[in-house]
Parts: C-alpha cells; structure tokens; sequence
C-alpha cells in the first residue's frame, strides 16, 4: 500500500512572506499618508505664490494714482468742481478698498494693511474734507486759487501710499521666496517619498507575488496530498475487504502483542468474540496442554525483538477442539520506523499436520513390521537350520558310506535339495536384511583381483561340469587395492556368475574389471565389472522386472534352471546400498551382459590383511586334540560326533553350557565346539564364565545357527575364537580344528 503523507502547511514560509508583506502595506500607507499631506502641503504654498504672485498691491497703487490725478485736478485752473468731485470719489474708493481684510494676503501682513487704514483714516480725516470744501465753495466756471495746504497733505498722503506700495512689494517678494524654498523643500521629499513608495510598493508586489505562489504551491500539493490519500483509502478498503473476507485467521495487534483487531475467519475458527480477544495476548487464549513450549518461548521472542517470525503451532478452540495453524506474523513499522504493531496471518494446517502424524506413524509402523518381519525370518531361519544341519550332516556321512548306486542317486539328491533349501534360507535372511535396512556394510581394503580369481575358482568346477567356458580379465587401470565391503562385493558377483554359468548352454561367461577415476578425486573412482554371457538371454519386456523380489525369467527357465528369484533382488539392493547399481542389456538367443558399478576409494598404503583370507585346505592333524562338543539337540549332536569321528578325533560330549562349565573344568580340552542357543546356561554365557575363570584357555568354537549380520562379531566379542555356520560340513569342521595350535 502506498503510504501517503498529510499535505503539511508551510507555516514559516507563509508567515516569513505575510509579514513582511504587513509591514510594507503599513509602511506604504504611511508613506501614501505622508505623500498625501505634502501635496497638500504643496498645494497651498502654491496657490500662496498665486495670490502673491497675482494679488499684488494693485489697489494701493491705483490709490496713489488717484491721489495724484485728484492732485493734478486741485492743481489745475479752472478744474470744473464735478471733476474735483469725480476725481475725489474714486481715490476715497480706491483709498477705501485698500483697508478691507482681504488686503492682509495681497499686502502680504497685518502690519502693513494697519498702514494702509491709517493712511485711509488721515485721508478720511485730513484731505477729505478739505477737497469737500473746494467743490462745494467753487463755482462751475470760476476758478479757485491753489489750496497749497491741500496739495502738500494730498502730497504727504500719496508719498504714504507710494511707501507702503513698496514696502508692501518686499514683504512680498521675501514671502514668495520664503514659499518657494518651502515648495523645493517639499518637492524633493516629496520624490524622496515617491521613490520610498515605488519601491516599498514594487516589494509589497513581489512578496504578495511570492505568498500567491507559495499558496499556489501548497495548494497543488494538497491536490497531489489528497489524490494520494483517495488511492490510498480506495487500496486500503480493498485490504480491508480482502482481510475481512478471507478464510485466514488474521489478528492485528499493538507493539507487545496485545491484540487490537480480529477478523471474521478468526472469530469463526476460535470461536470467541471480538471483545473477548481485543486488549489480551491471543495465544493466551489459544494455547493449550499440548502446545509446544518452545514455539511458545519462540514466539514470545520474537514479539520482544520486534521482528518477525513464522511457525507451526498447536491452538486450541474456545470450546477445548486442538487444531493446527501455520503462524505468518510481521511487524507494522510506522512512518518513524519503529514497530507499532503486528499483523498475523494463520493459516489451518490441521489436515496436513494429521496426514503427516499419520505417515510418520505408518512409517514406524512399517519400519516395526520390517523389524519384525526379520526378527521372524532370523528365527525361522535358526529353527529350519537346526534340523538342516542333521539333514546335509547325515546325508553327507551317509554318501561316505557304501551306498547302492540307486540308494546313492537318492542320497545325493537329498543333499542337495537340503542345500537347495540352505541357500533359500541365506537368500531369505540377505534380502529381508537389506529390506528392512539392518543389513550393515563394512568398507575395508580389498584386492579386486583376488576376488575376481576367488569368484571363478569358485564357480570353474560348475563351468566345467556344464562344458561352457568361464573367463576373468581385469584391466591394468583398476588399483590394486580399493576399500569397499569384499564379502557383498563377491556375492554378488557369485550371484550374477552363477546366472551366467546357469543360463548358459554355448559359449562362455567372460568377467571384466575396469576402473574410471574420477575427474576430481583422483584417489576415488568407479569399480565397473561386466559379466557377458553367450547364454538364452533375457526378453526385453522381462528386464526391468528381473530386478524385482522373486521374478524369474519364465516358468520353464524355473523348470529347467532352478534357483530362487532372490539373486538378482538382493545384487541389486546391494549394489544400491554401496552407492552404485546394476544394469542388464540382453538379447533374446544371443546372451546378456551384467554391468555392476561400484564406487571405491582406492587404498594407497592399506593392506588386504584385514579381509579374512579363505581358510586353507586343512592338512593339519587334528587327532591329537582333545575336544569336548556341547551341543543339546541330541540329532545335532549324533551329526557333530559322527563328522568328527570321520575326521579321526574323538570328542567329549556335553548337554548345554553347565555341562561344558563343567567338563572343561575336571578337563584341559584343547578346543570346545559349543552350541550358542542351550537350555540352562547357554553358549554365551558358558564362554564367559569360561573365560572368567582363567588358566590355561581352551580354543572355543561356536557352532550356530544364527546367520544374522553382526552374529559373528558378537561371538568374538564375548570371548569365542572362532565360528561354524550351521548347517556346516564335514570341512568346515576340518578347518576350525585345523586353525587349533597342535598340543605340544
Ligand atoms: P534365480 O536365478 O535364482 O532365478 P535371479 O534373481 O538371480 O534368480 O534371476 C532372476 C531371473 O533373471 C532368472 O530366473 C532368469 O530368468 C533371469 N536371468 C538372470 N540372469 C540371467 C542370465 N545371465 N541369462 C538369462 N537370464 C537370466
């Protein structure tokens, strides 16, 4: 979800923009007010100047021009008394205008109009009456003397008008010059002014430019802000939907794992309500008996850490049902990064959780069956080997008798039908072993040239008798020694030789030894071995199925060649089980070709000693031994003494292990043939107290029907020197006695 941040207001830029932008509106209003007031100002010295300029002293002049043309008319001869008259009415008029309160301006102060009342006041008083008196007394057409007294006050009077006119002119003139310098004054402050609000004005402009764009700017933002928070809200409602709608449990809770929110899925699967979970820890809700203290522990962790986790963990319903959930928890990181909740996610994993438990329980029960069906098959095959062992022992004894030649064909295929059935039984044993997996492999250093020859020296007598040739060729590559188990090695190779030989009229069994190296490793490789014969061959729809537990070629194959089904079942799994494999190419009348591959590690310096060497042809002499047997099966015992008998040695004869104990107490024997399984004290333990007991020690040799893996190694261990398989015959008795130290 895209994350969408408030539209924040830009506070110190806008108040950084509107406050200047206050001051220079006040300061341009004030400057405008001031601008204002020296116009004004400006205005009235102007129109002074005006008045000055234009109001002159005009009429003080005219008043002193009337005076002197009313002195002229005086003077003058015969002036006519209406002239006088005339003469006298507009000097008093233009004397009278002089002395009105306007003249103050045009006069240009107080003190002046005061002269030109007082001026007015002596013409009043003075020269007035006295041009009165001359139009009164003169007769039109007589003339009047000259009045000189009259003419020197008119005189007097004029020169006052002429005095004030000019004193008048200079009051003037200075007041006009005393104006204008007001007006340059007021002039150049005035541009100071204009300039100050030109460009407080272009600034209040620019920043109110500036504050319209930043407002511009924010305004874009908060759209921007806005569309940003509608798809957000719009994602948000699809979560929210998605959440609420789906069949996952899910839970929102704070930092601490409280939780603050549950959906409906969560509601439904738990069973409790939403007020119930909100403000608790839900897995102290859910927990139960049998849910796991550490994915508990885990979890808590994790919620501390604040980090998030996933796990499986066992929940219980309010109403008590267990069931399983697969925990998917995140942390809710705000816009400063720290965690301010959780969001967790079940999923119901119950069912898988049941099928698994279910398999792992089928599993063991599997496993079990395996076990005991080996157990079963150890039993079986000690129980069938007992009897076994009387069968080929006595069959054996009885073929060195002189027999008829019916009574010997008999005889001999009793043998071996009961060697038939010997071989079944180790087969059975080999193939459920490696079946249930308790087969153990051991890797040792071995000579592969020796267990080519082993295995054809072996199997030569059987190529012989069926007139087929048998070949072994190994390539100089392959090492001279390779670790790897020998004994499985050769059986299998015993197995698909004999397969050869067996299903082999004409021709021949060649066997082959190669080695590859491995491009890595140079002291490990891959043992191949091909077993090619010129036999019946294998049709190609049965090859795949050779390989499987009791699968043979087809019932007359059976008929004609024996054998059980379980050679190749158990080559195969061994082959497997030393981490190589075996493959079959076969041609129907023509042969079939065996290739086993086996991965080896080749031995530099160990020696081959450890593998147990086959026992040498016995040509010691055994009947100086003594020999006690301790056998309870009394038929088994009638086989045993009877071989031994044949083998010139007279042995002494215990019933079980007290016996032995015993025996070899009153006697120094120098070996004991002692059965394992005997009632009372058995093999085992007779040995050991055997041992326990010190002095001079017999040589003791197990006689067992257990064929199991790991018997011989137990033997060993509790003190025994040797070991005969049972059913065993009359050689293999040989060679035990044979290994004995001759008494001196
Ligand atoms: P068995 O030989 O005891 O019957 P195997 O498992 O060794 O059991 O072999 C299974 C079957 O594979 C045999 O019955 C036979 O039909 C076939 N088979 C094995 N090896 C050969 C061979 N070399 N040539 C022809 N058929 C063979």
């Amino acid at each position: 979800m895209a994350r969408t941040r408030p539209p924040r207001v830009r506070w110190g830029t806008l108040l950084a923009l509107v406050v200047p932008a206050l001051l220079t509106l006040v300061t341009t209003v004030v400057l405008g007010v001031m601008v204002t007031r020296s116009t004004l100002a400006l205005s009235d010295n102007v129109r002074l100047t005006q008045n000055l300029v234009d109001g002159n002293v005009r009429t003080l002049s005219q008043a002193q021009r009337e005076l002197l043309r009313l002195e002229s008319a005086v003077v003058a001869p015969g002036t006519p008394a209406d002239q006088l008259e005339l003469r006298r009415a507009l000097a008093a008029q233009r004397i009278q205008e002089g002395t009105l309160d306007y003249q103050v301006q045009t006069l240009g102060n107080a003190g002046l109009l005061a002269r030109s009342r007082a001026l007015a006041e002596t013409w009043t008083a003075r020269v007035e009456p006295l041009v009165r008196t001359r139009v009164a007394a003169g007769t039109p057409g007589v003339a009047l003397p000259a009045p000189t007294a009259l003419v020197g006050r008119i005189r007097d009077l004029e020169l006052g008008y002429n005095q004030l006119v000019s004193d008048a002119e200079i009051t003037r003139k200075v007041q006009a010059s005393a104006a204008n310098g007001a007006t340059d004054e007021l002039v150049s402050g005035t541009r100071a002014l204009l300039v100050v609000l030109g460009v407080s004005t272009l600034s209040f402009v620019a920043l109110v430019a500036g504050t319209v764009r930043v407002l511009l700017l924010a305004r874009r933002q908060q759209i921007v802000a806005a569309e940003r928070l509608k798809a957000a809200r719009a994602e948000l409602q699809r979560h929210s939907v998605a959440v609420q709608t789906t069949d996952n449990p899910v839970v929102i809770t704070d930092p601490d794992g409280r939780a603050e929110w549950v959906n409906d899925a969560f509601i439904r699967r738990t069973g409790y309500g939403l007020d119930e979970v909100v403000g608790r820890v839900p897995g102290h809700l859910l927990q139960g008996p049998d849910t796991d203290p550490a994915t508990v522990d885990h979890m808590r962790a994790c919620v501390e850490e604040r980090r998030e986790f996933t796990c499986e963990v066992l929940n219980y319903t309010r109403d008590g049902v267990p069931y399983w959930i697969a925990l998917d928890v995140r942390p809710i990181v705000g816009d400063d990064g720290s965690v301010t909740g959780f969001v967790a996610v079940q999923t119901d994993v119950t069912k898988r959780r049941l099928t698994e438990e279910a398999l792992v329980a089928a599993k063991e029960v599997a496993e079990e069956t395996a076990r005991a069906k080996a157990q079963f098959l150890a039993s079986m095959s000690h129980e069938i080997r007992t009897p076994l062992n009387a069968v080929l022992g006595l069959t054996e004894l009885l073929l060195d008798t002189a027999l008829a030649d019916e009574q010997r064909d008999y005889v001999t295929t009793a043998h071996q039908s009961g060697r038939h059935l010997l071989s079944l039984v180790n087969d059975i044993l080999d193939f459920s072993a490696l079946d249930a997996d308790t087969l153990e492999l051991e890797s040792a250093p071995a000579e592969i040239r020796g267990v080519l020859d082993d295995v054809s020296a072996m199997l030569a007598p059987v190529a012989a008798r069926s007139g087929v040739g048998l070949s072994c060729r190994v390539d100089p590559a392959v090492p001279p020694l390779v670790c790897t188990d020998v004994t499985r090695l050769r059986q299998v190779l015993i197995n698909l030789v004999g397969n050869g030989l067996k299903f082999t009229e004409v021709g021949g069994v060649d066997v082959s030894a190669s080695f590859e190296s491995s491009p890595d490793e140079p002291a490990a490789g891959r043992l191949v071995v091909t077993v090619h014969d010129t036999g019946i061959g294998i049709a190609r729809d049965r090859q795949a199925r050779i390989f499987d537990p009791f699968v043979q070629g087809d019932t007359s194959t059976t008929r004609t060649h024996g054998g059980t089904g379980l050679g190749l079942a158990i080559s195969t799994r061994i082959a497997a089980r030393l981490g190589g494999g075996l493959a079959v190419t076969s041609t129907p009348g023509e042969g079939s070709t065996f290739t086993l591959t086996v991965p080896v590690h080749v031995c530099a310096d160990g020696a081959p000693g450890l593998e147990p060497s086959p026992r040498q042809e016995s040509v010691a002499d055994v009947t100086a031994l003594t020999v006690l047997l301790a056998e309870d099966d009394a038929v088994n015992r009638m086989v045993a003494v009877s071989m031994l008998g044949r083998l010139g040695v007279v042995a002494d004869v215990a019933e079980d292990g007290q016996g032995a104990l015993d025996a070899s107490a009153a006697t120094a024997y120098d070996v004991i043939l002692m059965d394992v399984h005997m009632p009372r004290v058995d093999g085992i333990a007779a040995t050991e107290a055997i041992r326990a007991r010190g002095g001079r020690q017999p040589r003791i040799v197990a006689l067992t029907a257990n064929a199991l893996e790991g018997d011989r190694d137990r033997l060993l261990a509790v003190g025994m020197d040797d070991y005969v398989s049972k059913p065993f015959r009359l050689e293999d008795l040989r060679a035990a006695l044979s290994a004995v130290p001759t008494p001196a």
